[in-house]
Parts: C-alpha cells; structure tokens; sequence
C-alpha cells in the first residue's frame, strides 16, 4: 500500500473500526447475549467511561472526557426514563443532540477542564437536558411532534428507526468528523467518528440490552484513540511520520538474532537549509523518509535524530543488505526532490529574502554506513557505533556512497 494512503487509512481504521467491528460481532454473532443481559453488565460503561474519562483529564485531553461524559450521560438518561410517551420522546432528543454535541466537542479547541471555558462547555452539556425536560413538561404531546415530524418521505432506517432530525444530525456530525480526519488523520479524532457510528447502531435498536453495549464499545473506542493517540506520539517522529529512535531502540531490543543496521545521513543539509530556508529542509525531510520507507529487502526506515536515519533489516546479512541499500542511496540521488507548491513563491518576489533562493525541485543525496549484529559486534551499542564509523568513512571517502 502506497505510504500516504497507509498515514491516512491506519488511524482511520485502527483501533475504531476494528473496535466498532467487534463489538458489532459479538452482539449479532449470538453466543454472548446470555451474559450481556446480566445486572452486572450495566456497569460496563461507567467503568469504561470513569476511567477513560480520568485517563484523558490526565493527559490534558478535555474534548474527550466531555465525549466521554456525553456518551454515559446519554446512555444512562435512556435507561433511567420509562412511560411510553417520555421514552420515545427521550429516544428521539438524545438520538438528535448526541451527535451534534459529540462533534461539537471534537471541534471546540483543547482547554483546560477546571477553567471558565471548561466548565462553560460541562455546563452547556449539562443545560440540554433540562431545556428538554422543561419543553417536555410544556406540553408533552407537542413536544415529541416537533423531535419526529417527518420533513420528506422516506423509507424507515432500520428496525428501530430514528427521527428524521436526528437522521439529519447524524449525516451533519458523521460528515464534519470525517472531513477532520481526512484533512488531519489521528486516532483521537478517528475515534470520535466511530464512536459516532457505535452510538447510531445502538440509537437504531429496539433492544436497551444491546444498544447499551454499543454505547459501551462507543467509550471503549474513544479512549482506545487516546492510546493510540498517544502512543503515535510516543514512538513516532511527527515531522516525517517514520517510527522515531525510541521505537528504533524497542526493536533492537526485540530482535533476537542476526540483524543489519544502517546509519543514513544526508549530505551537506546545512547548505540545504541555508540557501532554501527551513521550510524547504523540512519538506525534503518527508520526501527522504517516504523514499527510505520504500527500501526493498524487508528493510525498516526510523529517524534517528535531525537529518539522520537508520534502516533495520531483520535476520539479514551485511552482505544480503548492501544491494538493497545501495539500490535506495541510487534512487535517491538520481530522483530530484519536487517540492510543494506553497513554498514556491507563485511571482517572483520583488526582494527576495536575502540569502534564500527559491526552487522548484532540488537533488540531495545520502551516505550510508553499515554493521550488522555477530560476533564483531555482539550488542546493539556496538552495532550502533560501527554503523557510525562506516557512515564516518563514507563522508570521508566523498559522501553519496554506501559502506559497511
Ligand atoms: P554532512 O555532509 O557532513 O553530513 O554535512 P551536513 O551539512 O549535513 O552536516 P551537519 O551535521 O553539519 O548539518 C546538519 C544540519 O541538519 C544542521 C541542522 O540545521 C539540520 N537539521 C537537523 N534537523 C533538522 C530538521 O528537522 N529540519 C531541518 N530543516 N533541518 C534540520
Ligand atoms: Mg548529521
Ligand atoms: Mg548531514
């Protein structure tokens, strides 16, 4: 799969997705009804949401502890509200102002909790319910009339049905979470949008047993995009989107056996930097990790630091991975680098910025050093080090060149 479709689909998809499948799985697949309808499955969401709710305050995550008290709140008003005429009423309210306070509390931006604006928004969500019971007590009928008038004709949803406000509520908040994911993928907000999808199919139905656990796997996909979330951030270097040194560490220290590691440095990226900007390092930064993550031979590209990368090949010789890190050092020497058209200025400016020289693409080229894991070099350190001196001999045998 081409790397950026692969940056946008995994947060996309994992862990929401999978998680909205499982959880869809175990209730139609039949086995675990029995034991979903026990007393003490109920507690399942507040458990969930509780601790969720206290990891992500301690992460400084406000949006989705209020999701996540969202999520609970609406499923414990379902449960607590009984009478025909009531439940269908609160069936409908929740079904329309979930969605548009889920999505709401994914956009607002990241505040504190115990601040004016937190606790302004734990207010907002706190004043809907009583705006409803208060319109409900008005007049009962009329309210529930207004919450399920039929705006066009169409056929119901599912066995359950929702109003057709709520229909509209649901399209509106699905359409807005999507729309933040593609243009900025991350798990977290990923999340939301499955959350989204795990309440829907629970709104749709007529069971409270079932829709209950929907609910549940609804906080159990939030704060699993926390994780994930986090996680991304604690083994991933943000610029380039390659498994940064801590993850490179982690996997010398998984890899049991025979291994070869590279040291990648690019040459005089200091001139880069100088003649072009920052900007324009930066951009040539993504593009030589997208190329390093395409190395052949099963090889895997991290970013140890600045402008140098390593390559780990599991269970591979120094012999077996010369040809393929030869091959990768050619194509990029050989391929200019073509850069985003933002940073090329669209008129030439009348004074340029003193010093920086606009391009339309640029070459740069890489030295590679080589080592592998054996007798010579029994540990990682050791490996480290003599991938260094090779890269060291590399530079001083005139750089773009690969030795081991
Ligand atoms: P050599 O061929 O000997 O490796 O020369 P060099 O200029 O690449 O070596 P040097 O280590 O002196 O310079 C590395 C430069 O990389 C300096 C630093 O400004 C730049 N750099 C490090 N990290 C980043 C980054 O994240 N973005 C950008 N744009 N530049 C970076
Ligand atoms: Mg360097
Ligand atoms: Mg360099």
């Amino acid at each position: 799969m081409p790397a950026p479709l692969r940056t946008l689909l995994y947060p996309l998809l994992l862990p929401g997705g999978a998680l909205f499948l499982a959880t869809a799985l175990l209730l139609h697949g039949g086995g675990a009804r029995h034991w979903l309808a026990h007393p003490l499955a109920s507690l399942a969401l507040p458990l969930v949401a509780g601790s969720g709710a206290l990891l992500a305050w301690r992460f400084h995550r406000s949006r989705l502890v209020l999701g996540l008290v969202l999520v609970c709140a609406a499923e414990l008003i379902l449960r607590r509200v009984t009478g025909t005429s009531a439940a269908a009423y609160t069936h409908a309210g929740v079904a329309v102002l979930l969605p548009l306070n889920l999505a709401l509390m994914n956009l607002l931006p990241e505040r504190g909790l115990i601040t004016l604006r937190g606790l302004g928004r734990l207010g907002l969500l706190a004043a809907q319910p009583a705006a409803a019971v208060w319109w409900y007590l008005r007049d009962p009928a009329l309210a529930l009339r207004g919450l399920e008038h039929r705006w066009v004709d169409l056929p119901a949803l599912g066995p359950g049905d929702l109003p057709q406000a709520a229909a509209a509520a649901f399209a509106a908040a699905a359409a807005v979470l999507a729309l933040r994911c593609l243009r900025r993928p991350s798990a977290l907000d990923a999340g939301f949008l499955w959350a989204l999808v795990a309440c829907l199919a629970g709104l749709l139905h007529p069971s409270a047993t079932i829709r209950s656990v929907y609910f549940s796997g609804a906080a159990v996909i939030l704060v699993a995009g926390l994780v994930e979330a986090f996680h991304f951030l604690a083994f991933r270097d943000e610029l380039t989107g390659l498994p940064a040194r801590r993850a490179l560490n982690e996997a010398l220290a998984r890899t049991g056996g025979p291994y070869t590691l590279a040291m990648v440095d690019v040459d005089h990226f200091k001139k880069v930097n100088d003649r072009h900007g920052h900007d324009v390092g930066d951009q040539v930064l993504k593009m030589l990790a997208t190329r390093l993550a395409a190395v052949s031979g099963g090889g895997r590209a991290y970013r140890y630091g600045g402008e140098e990368f390593t390559v780990l090949f599991p269970r591979k010789s120094l012999q077996e991975a010369l040809p393929h890190l030869q091959r990768v050092r050619e194509q990029i020497a050989a391929e200019p680098f073509r850069l985003r058209r933002f940073l090329r200025p669209l008129r030439k400016p009348n004074r340029p910025r003193k010093g920086v020289a606009a391009v339309h693409s640029l070459r740069v080229t890489v030295s590679i050093g080589a080592a592998e894991k054996g007798a010579r070099h029994p540990s990682a350190e050791a490996v480290l080090q003599a991938a260094d001196k090779a890269l060291y001999k590399a530079k001083r045998g005139g750089r773009n060149q690969v030795r081991g």
